[in-house]
Formats: structure tokens, sequence, C-alpha cells
């Protein structure tokens, strides 16, 4: 331990709130060096909706290791890719009647982010991109542009991006897709035409704000009469974790470029995909490109992913029933904490708390309690339950037991009977928190 802290850079985060030395993992338990046992809701930020080390991955990958298969591929043609590509075509796009060609980028979200933002640049000639209030889409320059983390930003100078409100962040039922396109219809509004328009359909990141049907639509319609390409980021929120494979599949709206990265492996492993609308694909030969495009072993583990879970619609229907009782437990929650109200949809739920700190002081109860569970949104208010979708239901249920008794034992201790919303003073014990670093 004194190796890591002594030795790891100050940039480190998700280890000082959970701090551990772990040894192993399996489904959705975490071992340490002490063979204590966590339960994991936070599924390496998403990227292991499937699991810690599913078997069938595992043993798929041991033997492509046995057999000499191939690891690193750069952009060459491999029948590990080619395997996978065949896969995602007939299990993925084929049912659902979409028409895309995949690019491989380099291996993460914020990656696929940034060839999507260049190649919509190249395709409409156009500079400016759209993004929204609260997203997160990365943290390298383009990305981050698009990115609202003010943390994550640190007051760079970073351009090329005009921001626009998300469904829901103005009051009084306020349509933030008419102020959009009204900004767009003026030549004086001082936005310029966009390439695109980019956003999340629930924001991950960003407090698990969820865009309606109707918002979408609203967007991606716009995005086409002002001559913008439409972006979804499914980093987070695709792989099944709403509960289709793509968060976007009951909001009607279908993407131009999609990215994909975190879970679509798997297994775990680095890999990002861009999903292109054929017309749009008018990428000159290795005009984006990047050495670490070919993880074969991330091909491998997401063919075995494909046949395993999206053959049909069985576990669809079983995120869908993981995901009320996931509402269900999170409601009684919030009936017990005054001020607070559920986020997010499918198995990417939450409670809003209202408050950061009590956010945090909840999250690190349930971690003494062996729950490793996380924040999310721009005070940190949010208590996100982001547990593997294979997570067996027992576990599920005790993750969120411990979730409710941590929150009440904190506001029996603090005498707290109302959390103290983000405007007002918080209190003392509450104040002395350090503030929670993730993303
Ligand atoms: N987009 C979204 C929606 C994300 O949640 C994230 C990561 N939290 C990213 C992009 C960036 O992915 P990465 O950290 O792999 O670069």
């Amino acid at each position: 331990k004194n190796v890591l802290d002594n030795l790891e850079s100050e940039v480190r985060g998700y280890c000082r709130n959970f701090n551990p030395l772990f040894k192993s993992a399996s489904g959705s338990l975490m071992v340490d060096s002490n063979d204590n046992q966590y339960i994991d809701f936070l599924a390496a930020c998403g990227s292991l909706n499937y699991g810690h080390n599913d078997p069938d991955m595992s043993l798929s990958l041991k033997r492509h290791i046995d057999n000499n298969g191939i690891t690193a591929g750069l952009d060459l043609y491999t029948s590990t890719k080619a395997e996978f590509l065949k896969s995602f075509n007939e299990r993925i796009l084929q049912p659902r009647k979409l028409n895309y060609r995949t690019q491989f980028t380099g291996p993460t979200g914020t990656n696929g982010v940034e060839a999507a933002l260049k190649l919509a640049r190249k395709v409409t000639g156009r500079h400016n991109v759209i993004s929204f209030t609260n997203g997160f889409h990365g943290v390298t320059l383009g990305s981050l542009a698009a990115t609202g983390n003010k943390y994550n930003r640190m007051g760079g100078n970073l351009s090329g991006v005009s921001r626009a409100p998300f469904e829901g962040y103005l009051d009084g039922g306020f349509d933030t897709a008419d102020y959009l396109d009204q900004l767009l219809g003026d030549p004086s509004s001082g936005i310029e035409p966009p390439a695109a328009i980019l956003f999340e359909t629930v924001q991950g990141e960003g407090g698990l704000n969820a865009a309606s049907p109707q918002w979408a639509q609203k967007i991606a319609e716009i995005a086409k009469r002002h001559g913008a390409l439409l972006i979804i980021d499914d980093v987070q929120a695709g792989c099944g974790r709403t509960g289709s494979f793509f968060s976007f599949e009951p909001l009607g709206i279908e993407p131009d470029l999609v990215v994909l990265s975190k879970s679509i492996s798997g297994y775990g492993l680095p890999m990002a995909i861009v999903l292109i609308k054929p017309e749009y694909d008018q990428w000159g030969p290795a005009e984006h490109n990047g050495t670490f495009r070919g993880n074969n072993h991330a091909f491998l583990t997401a063919s075995v992913m494909l046949e395993k879970f999206w053959s049909d619609d069985s576990f669809s229907q079983e995120i869908a029933h993981k995901a009320e009782i996931v509402k269900h437990h999170l409601q009684r929650i919030a009936a017990r904490v005054p001020g607070s109200m559920i986020k997010g949809r499918g198995m990417m739920q939450g409670v809003s708390v209202g408050n950061g700190k009590f956010a945090s002081l909840v999250c690190c109860r349930a971690f003494e309690k062996g729950l490793i569970v996380e924040t999310s949104g721009p005070h940190d208010e949010v208590i996100k339950v982001l547990a593997a979708l294979t997570i067996p239901m027992n576990l599920l249920g005790r993750g969120l037991d411990i979730i409710e008794e941590s929150a009440l034992e904190i506001m029996q201790e603090n005498g707290i009977s109302r959390v103290v919303p983000i405007s007002q003073p918080t209190p003392e014990t509450i104040q002395k928190l350090p503030q929670r670093r993730h993303g």
C-alpha cells in the first residue's frame, strides 16, 4: 500500500475513496488482500456490465492465448476481428434494422469521441459542436471541450464547442430543445452552425439526467434541419446498461454516429468503436489512426459477450426486471430521505439526496459495510447504482439494503431530519468531508 501511495501520481482518484489492496474479483464481488469481500456497485465505471472475469470469456481468452492467437493487431485483418464484426452485425445491428460501418479507434471512450467529432467536422466542413450542460465525454482536449465538468476542464482554453442546456436544466418547464432551435436558426445568435450535436441519453457523470423520447427526437430533428450530424455518446449508457443494447433504442432516434467503449469488450478490456452511417464514412485510409486499435483479446471477449447475452431478448428482460428492483429500493430510500429524488433509467439509476457531502458520507458508510458505490452529478449529490447487469439478485438486494441502512444511520448520527439542499450551508460534520474524486 505504501508503495502505491508513495510512487503513484497524485492524480489517482477512485483508490482514495476505496483504499484496500484488491487482489481478485469474480462476478459482482471483489476481494482484498485480507480476504474481505465487497459487493461491486461501480463495475469499473460501467466497463464491467457483465461482471468480473466472466467464465466463458476467460476460457476463450485462455484458449486463444494458448493457440498463439493475435494480441496486438494494429488495423490488420484478423480472424478475431472478422468474427466480432460479423457477430455485431448479425446479433445487434441487423435485428434493429440499423446500418452502420464500424471504426475501431484507440481503446478508450475519449478516443472514440475524438474520432466522431473529427469525422463530423470533416463531413460538414464546419467546426463548432453543440454539447450539453453536465455532459461528460472524456478528458482529451476535443472531448474535454465538450465536457462540462469544471474540475476536469481546469479552466483550460478549450474551444470549438457551444454549450446548450440539457433537458430539464431550466426550471418552469422551459423547453431547452426549442431554445437550441432558436439559437441555430438565428444568424446573429453568435452560435456558429454546428458540425454535430453530441449528447448522452443518460448523463453518466453529470447526475443521471435521462433524456425523454420527445426531447431526443426534437434534438435529432433540429440536428438534421440545421445540417449537423447527431452523435450519441453511448460509452457509459450503451452495451445494455439501460436495458436495450443501445441506450437510444426506446427514444425513437437513429444517430448518425454512435460511440461505444467501456463494456463493449464484455470483459473490461480496452476497446472503443464509432458506428458510422455509411454515407458519412468519408475517412481517407489511416486519416485517423492509433496504435492500439487492434486489441484482439477485446474483440474475442466481445464476440463471446454478444453470443452469450444478445442472441435473443432474454437478457434485456432480465435487465428490465433488475431495474425495477433497483427503482423500488431507491424509491424506499427516497421516501425516507427528505428532498431526494430518483434519477436515471434501467440499470443506470440512482438517488439524488440533494447534497454532495451527505451523499459522500453515505457512500463512505456503505463502503465500511462492504459495498463499493460512487456518487455522480455536478455536486456529487447522486448516489449512483452501477451494478453489473449480471449481478445475482441476492447481492443486488443486499447492496441496496446497505445504501438504505447507511443513509438512515448518517441521518440519525448527525441529527438530520432533513437533508440540507445544495444552496444552504451544510452541517459541520458533513462539511469536513473531503470532496470525492471520480470520473
Ligand atoms: N463518455 C462518457 C459518457 C463517459 O462516461 C466516459 C467515461 N466516464 C467517457 C466518454 C470517456 O471514456 P474514457 O474514460 O474511457 O476515455
